[in-house]
């Protein structure tokens, strides 16, 4: 079977070489303080750094997931929160915040519209920016100059990035932002159960002036940890080792989103030429390259997931409310080319 769900996606084919390597070289029983462990720590940073284009002075950390990353900002970056969206996961971010935080606000958008930095004032420049870079619930995406306009009119403000479906995909710009963090189930090709999170110096300025510490996974604790290759607990070692593996044989992501590109082209040409389908995003400006969404109506969405899979192709589920008139295609780095090829074809002798 292929799998284009869009998480938890097709990993990497030299995984199971990766995790047998892993174990037999005692990995996965070695001691979290080791200095084996913090090798290891430094190693994988530093390669994320290099082939993802992480700017020297930002900070890495590995936590358990996207949605743990949610919580982490919320307890131990926010105090006011601004939360500007089109789709699910960003509104999801949105009231996961608002548990633990009164002061969150949230701005829902049309999925078809760039959202346009210039339109926000806020009334504190303490207030956290949110964005969800990559809307995995409806394919829609916030490209870099979007983030940059937002830089731009707050250079106050911490601004927060869910990337969770786009990084290690697509050539990001950390530099407009404070945090950014995705989980790795998506375009990095690895197991779920690990995260990414990653901090500019304001960031943890704002960290420091806000001073929690009532939780393991408090951002300060994290960071007092980070600079000693450590962690607030016992992490997810083979997660980290399967990251180190896979970061050393990828590509630089200048390189990567130049491909993804290419595809997702050629895939929304194809779903757009489909008789009872269309994409979900009409706006190009605003279509994600690594998740398509493609509508239509309930039955024929049913059928088409059905006659896929007799083909041996998984398409991925809608999300939340566009659960049953829309199906999606991840577009992530570890699905090889003759993969699209097949889906393509398939979908070309649909016509
Ligand atoms: C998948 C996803 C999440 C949640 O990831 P978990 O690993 O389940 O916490 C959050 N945001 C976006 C944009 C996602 O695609």
């Amino acid at each position: 079977m292929i799998s284009f769900y869009p998480g938890p996606s097709r990993v990497y084919s030299q995984v199971p070489k990766f995790v047998k390597e892993a174990y037999d070289q005692g990995i996965l029983s070695i001691n979290h303080r080791s200095d084996e462990f913090v090798k290891l720590y430094q190693q994988t940073k530093t390669l994320l750094r290099e082939k993802l284009a992480i700017p020297d002075p930002y900070s890495i950390y590995f936590t358990s997931s996207a949605t743990e990353c949610w919580e982490i900002i919320a307890q131990s970056l926010i105090e006011q929160s601004y939360h500007i969206y089109t789709g699910a996961f960003g509104e999801k971010w949105f009231q996961y915040t608002k548990k633990l935080n009164p002061y969150a606000i949230g701005y829902q958008c049309d999925h078809n519209q760039p959202i346009v930095a210039e339109g926000f004032d806020f009334a504190s420049g303490d207030g956290v920016i949110c964005l969800t870079q990559n809307e995995t619930s409806n394919g829609t995406c916030v490209d870099n100059e979007i983030i940059g306009a937002f830089r731009e009119k707050h250079p106050e403000n911490v601004i927060a990035v869910d990337a969770t479906s786009s990084m290690a995909g697509v050539n990001l710009k950390f530099e407009n932002a404070d945090v950014w963090y995705a989980s790795v189930q998506k375009c990095f090709g690895l197991p779920a159960g690990m995260a990414i999170l990653i901090c500019s110096p304001r960031a943890i300025d704002r960290a420091k002036s806000i001073n929690e510490r009532q939780h393991y996974n408090s951002l300060l604790n994290i960071t007092e940890n980070e600079v000693l290759n450590q962690t607030t607990h016992t992490p997810n070692v083979l997660g980290v080792y399967l990251m180190m593996r896979v970061m050393e044989q990828v590509q630089s992501i200048d390189v990567v989103d130049k491909l993804i590109s290419k595809r997702a082209k050629a895939l929304y040409k194809t779903c757009a030429q489909l008789n009872n389908y269309d994409p979900l995003i009409e706006n190009p400006a605003v279509r994600s390259k690594t998740v398509i969404t493609v509508k239509g109506e309930e039955k024929t969405i049913q059928a088409i997931k059905s006659k896929a899979k007799k083909e041996g192709i998984i398409l991925g589920n809608g999300y939340g409310a566009l659960k049953n008139d829309t199906f999606r295609i991840a577009n992530f780095p570890a699905i090889k080319e003759s993969e699209v090829k097949t889906l393509r074809k398939f979908l070309k002798s649909l016509e």
